[in-house]
């Protein structure tokens, strides 16, 4: 069983003490970290590609983790928000890059749900060309054993059941509403229709070909991994690819326009975050066997500070690879609740012989 765990590296910058840090996540037996650098505002590196925060002080320290991680005989993974990105100088520059939703507004200036909800089109050839970029900067700058994505997706069409009443003006049903349907971009409308021969804002929501256009988005994310991938491949053909995605082919596709069941990975993350689509811990189970029951390797993304007790933490790992998970992906170290490391911990040993 590979045991996997999300890193909040910038929280750890803080800390100021890297190696017991490291020392502290091995302890409780992680043997590959995802390390985030970069959050779509601030990327832990001198970037070639990425604007960055101004006076970010924490530069430079990326190798010196990466040394330490594999001295401690442990792999070391980018983690690489991506087609999210807030930073304030980047969204000036190439606020034409952003996804536009049916009502012609941009995540730019009108981002959904949260301030920080901009986004980036995964049909735009200036985006599948600053990605590989920026992806192929990591995988030849840095020693990583692993290439990470997250936020790889469109906004969210419809959001898990659990966060609808937290936001204003979201429907509390599945339904499609203009404001939160993306991307209507200048580009995306011109591509479609000279391929379809519509103007996909004019299209119904009830129409057959709505659910044409539907997919054309999702094949666009895929494009754009795939891209990505072979780009990634051609530099380091040893470095794996994986992504955090979300927790089921189904819901995937319904939510996000992921049709993550297709691209072509080395291994994938799905974030089966329980308690935001109202499901229990049992569930956990169910959501694995759909995507490993395609013969997907599969790290089952454990929300951390969603478990309550010691057994629920242990019930998850065991319903994980009894469903055929290849590992699991603890989300987040650290997390809000530490005495949950302990319980980690302890779940991680009595399954040792996995
Ligand atoms: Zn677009």
């Amino acid at each position: 069983m590979r045991r996997r765990v999300w890193v909040n590296l910038p929280a750890l910058f803080k800390e100021d003490n890297i190696e017991r840090e490291v020392e502290r996540i091995s302890s409780i037996g992680f043997e590959e970290l995802l390390l985030l650098i970069s959050d779509g505002n601030v990327t832990l590196f001198d970037s070639n590609v990425r604007s960055n925060k101004p006076n970010y002080r924490f530069h430079s320290r990326l190798e010196k983790t990466i040394e330490i991680v594999h001295r401690m005989g442990l792999k070391a993974h980018a983690w690489i928000v991506t087609l999210k990105i807030s930073n304030e100088g980047f969204v000036k520059e190439h606020a034409d890059w952003y996804v536009v939703n049916k009502m012609g507004e941009s995540s730019a200036e009108k981002p959904p749900y949260v301030e920080d909800y901009k986004w980036l089109c995964p049909r735009k050839p200036q985006v599948i060309e600053f990605t590989k970029d920026f992806f192929m900067e990591v995988a030849s700058r840095f020693d990583f054993d692993g290439l990470h994505f997250d936020y790889i997706r469109l906004p969210d069409i419809i959001l898990p059941k659990g966060l609808r009443p937290r936001y204003y003006g979201v429907p509390l049903e599945e339904v499609y509403t203009p404001r939160f349907d993306f991307c209507y971009c200048n580009g995306c409308r011109g591509l479609f229709m000279s391929e379809v021969g519509v103007d996909p804002i004019k299209i119904e929501y009830d129409d057959p070909l709505y659910q044409r256009f539907f997919r054309w988005r999702a094949d666009g994310v895929t494009n754009l991994v795939r891209e990505v991938y072979n780009a990634v491949k051609s530099v380091r053909s040893d470095i794996e690819v994986s992504a955090a995605v979300f927790p089921t082919p189904t819901i995937a596709y319904k939510y996000v326009f992921q049709r993550w069941h297709e691209w072509p990975l080395d291994l994938y993350d799905p974030m089966i975050y329980h308690k935001y689509y109202e499901m229990d811990v049992e569930w956990i189970g169910e959501a694995v066997h759909e995507a490993a029951s395609m013969n997907l390797p599969i790290s089952a993304g454990i929300l951390l500070d969603f478990m309550e007790r010691p057994e629920e933490v242990y019930r998850a790992l065991q319903l994980a690879v009894n469903n055929g998970a290849k590992g699991i992906t603890i989300f987040v170290y650290p997390p809000r609740n530490l005495k949950a490391l302990e319980w980690v911990k302890n779940s991680l040993n009595m399954l040792k012989h996995y």
